[in-house]
């Protein structure tokens, strides 16, 4: 069996993504108390015991603010930029390893490619997975797609994208015209349309598994997001729209054949 994946919840209020291949837990982010961190867990049928290690995107607290507690509690290596290392006071981790070049690595079985991505945290990476001939994808709070970025998450097998915010919704909503600035920016994160060009400037027949994710609460609208994406949706073999509550549940990434 390839890649499973599941999420704690995806959103401006706390993010958390396991990645899994066979008896293997990787947690990518973690903006959660431990408590909620537990519950979360649980509803995915497991704990965090079962975590061989913390993959950190970037310094944000919705990433990164339940990281030190739960790798403390726990015991859980930590894998970060150093960037995101320095860009926050996270404490004394116990295991700590250092992303160096953005050079990929291995933890238990699963090949991790951190990416650089363009978003206003001090080094942001974004990752792609890869285990048994699956790949898959993980790419949230991203101002613009890059060809760097382009280039690694062209062909993954399953992809978790973000479709941040509708830019109407963004100019008309609730924001201060600075935070506007800072969210549509492109430094900040992906909007429906952005999240949809890229897909079919790609291609996504290849797609087993569409998740948009970190869908903006307050700048955006499911109906909104489904309708910008309505034609990769129709083609993909499924295509979910992960929430900041339930995030979603395991998915499956059959190796290629
Ligand atoms: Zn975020
Ligand atoms: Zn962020």
């Amino acid at each position: 069996m390839g890649l499973r994946f599941a999420s704690l919840g995806s959103g401006s209020k706390g993010n958390g993504t396991v990645v899994a291949s066979g008896d293997h837990f990787l947690l990518v982010d973690c903006g959660f108390t431990i408590k909620e961190t537990e519950r979360r867990m649980a509803r995915l049928g497991m704990s965090p015991a079962d975590i061989s290690a913390i993959v950190v995107t970037h310094e944000h607290s919705d990433h990164l603010s339940g990281v030190g507690p739960l790798a403390r509690r726990y015991g859980l290596p930590v894998y970060l930029t150093p960037g995101t290392f320095k860009a926050r006071d996270i404490g004394k981790l116990p295991e700590l390893h250092l992303i160096e070049g953005h050079q990929p690595f291995v933890v238990a079985d699963i090949e991790v490619t951190p990416v650089a991505v363009p978003h206003d945290a001090r080094e942001a990476a974004q990752f792609v997975f890869r285990c048994r001939g699956s790949s898959l994808g993980l790419l949230t709070d991203l101002g613009t797609i890059t060809p760097h970025v382009e280039a690694h998450f062209g062909d993954c097998d399953a992809l978790v994208l973000e479709a941040n915010h509708d830019p109407l919704m963004l100019a008309q909503g609730p924001y201060p015209p600075s935070l506007k600035r800072r969210v549509g920016g492109a430094y900040g994160h992906l909007s429906n349309q952005q999240a949809a060009g890229f897909l079919q400037r790609v291609g996504y027949e290849q797609l087993q598994h569409l998740v948009v994710a970190h869908i903006s609460e307050k700048n955006n609208s499911l109906a909104l997001a489904k309708e910008a994406l309505a034609e990769v949706a129709e083609t993909v073999e499924s295509c979910i729209f992960a929430c900041q509550q339930e995030g979603f549940d395991w998915l499956t990434v059959e190796s290629r054949s």
